[in-house]
């Protein structure tokens, strides 16, 4: 079977990205039908806008997306594009795996988490009153009257919307990637004790939920705050967690850190039938067209989309040909030697090849 797949170039690195993943896809003797677009950027003087329409139709009619990183531009009244197309599609789950890699430096062993963070909700609902505007000094004057608490004038107010549909979607989403892929317990992490009517609510829920599940995977519940502190303490007694937007973004990079950092990172965002995967990192502009980076995020990535694609032994036999390159440590990307400097780094294509070689 020929997958249709829009390939997102993206722009600062990921067209340099983008096309190590392509070629290390096409490796693995997974037809693919490409519909390649433009987004960032780069194309926005000739686009006049970083998302043209065309990207979404794409998206939409396909199903199932690749992206590499895109700028958010700054100033040009553009909000991110990367959160302008989850929103689009409803891609209410991100999902971001972090796994050890024999051959990644890092102060740790054996880790094997995965987040599911709630990607449409909570304080990244772009709900903003700014400080000072008469907008926001009638918001302060409703909330003052209707709570009978005090907010000082000078104050910009972030809303913080969690509600019992989205709060459903994403705890069932956990709990069956739970079951799916053999996993034993979800974690559901919050600050309820402070946020009752809110964290409180995805707490409720996700009780609820659990029950659903009950004798096939654990179900507990932890505070962010104390979370930090035991997954850097001892990361190996958790496996699966879901939390609402904001504690979701923060948890995942602390624990892309566990594992080795950004240059392994992958993710994806997954809605009802539309997924788009995409790699942790941003577009490190300042490495644009050097051949430099590490391709690895974005082709983990690309082991994602196979298993959503139910092409699992090729899933398999990418994923062990990236642990093989990345163990023996020759043609490996700077990021992933002992010393940043060290010259017998290869670049973001060698390391492709390296990889394709290794899957053969
Ligand atoms: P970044 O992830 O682009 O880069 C930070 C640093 O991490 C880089 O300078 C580099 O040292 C390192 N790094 C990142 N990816 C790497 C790789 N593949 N291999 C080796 N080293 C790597 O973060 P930033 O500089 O904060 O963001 C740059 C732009 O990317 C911003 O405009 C930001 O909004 C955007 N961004 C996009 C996405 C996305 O497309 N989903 C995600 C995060 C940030």
């Amino acid at each position: 079977m020929t997958h249709n797949i829009t390939l997102i170039r993206g722009d600062g690195v990921g067209p340099e990205l983008a096309e190590a993943t392509r070629r290390v896809l096409e490796a693995t003797g997974v037809k693919f039908n490409w519909d390649i677009q433009d987004a960032g950027v780069d194309i926005m003087e000739t686009a006049g806008t970083p998302l043209p329409p065309q990207v979404l139709e794409s998206i939409r009619k396909n199903k199932v997306a690749i992206k590499a990183p895109i700028t958010t531009p700054i100033g040009t009244g553009f909000r991110s594009v990367n959160v302008a197309i989850r929103k689009e599609l409803d891609l209410y789950a991100c999902l971001r795996p972090s796994k050890s890699y024999a051959g990644v430096r890092s102060r740790y062993e054996n880790i094997d988490l995965v987040i599911v963070r709630e990607n449409t909700e909570d304080l990244y609902a772009g709900i903003e009153f700014e400080e000072g505007k008469p907008e926001t000094k009638k918001l302060i004057n409703e909330i003052e009257k209707i709570s009978k608490k005090k907010i000082r004038p000078d104050s910009g107010i972030s809303i913080k919307p969690i509600s019992k549909t989205g709060t459903e979607k994403i705890v069932r989403f956990a709990f069956d990637y739970a079951v799916e892929n053999k996993r034993k317990k979800v974690t559901a992490i919050t600050k309820a004790n402070i946020m009752k009517y809110t964290d409180g609510l995805f707490y409720h829920v996700a009780r609820e939920v659990a029950k659903n599940y009950e004798g096939k995977i654990e179900y507990e519940e932890r505070l962010i705050d104390n979370m930090c502190m035991q997954l850097v303490q001892k990361p190996e007694i958790y496996d699966v967690m879901v939390l609402p937007n904001l504690y979701g973004d923060i948890l995942s990079d602390l624990c892309a850190g566990l594992a080795g950092g950004l240059g392994i990172a992958p993710g994806a965002n997954i809605g009802k039938d539309i997924a788009v995967f995409e790699a942790v990192h941003g577009s490190a502009p300042k490495y644009k067209g050097q051949n430099k980076v590490n391709p690895t995020a974005l082709i983990l990535s690309g082991v994602m989309m196979l298993r959503y694609l139910k092409e699992t032994g090729a899933a398999d036999r990418l994923e062990k040909a990236v642990a093989k390159v990345i163990a023996e440590g020759k043609e490996v990307t700077y990021d992933l030697k002992p010393h940043r400097d060290d010259p017998t780094a290869v670049g973001t294509s060698q390391m492709a090849d390296a990889i394709i070689k290794a899957l053969a």
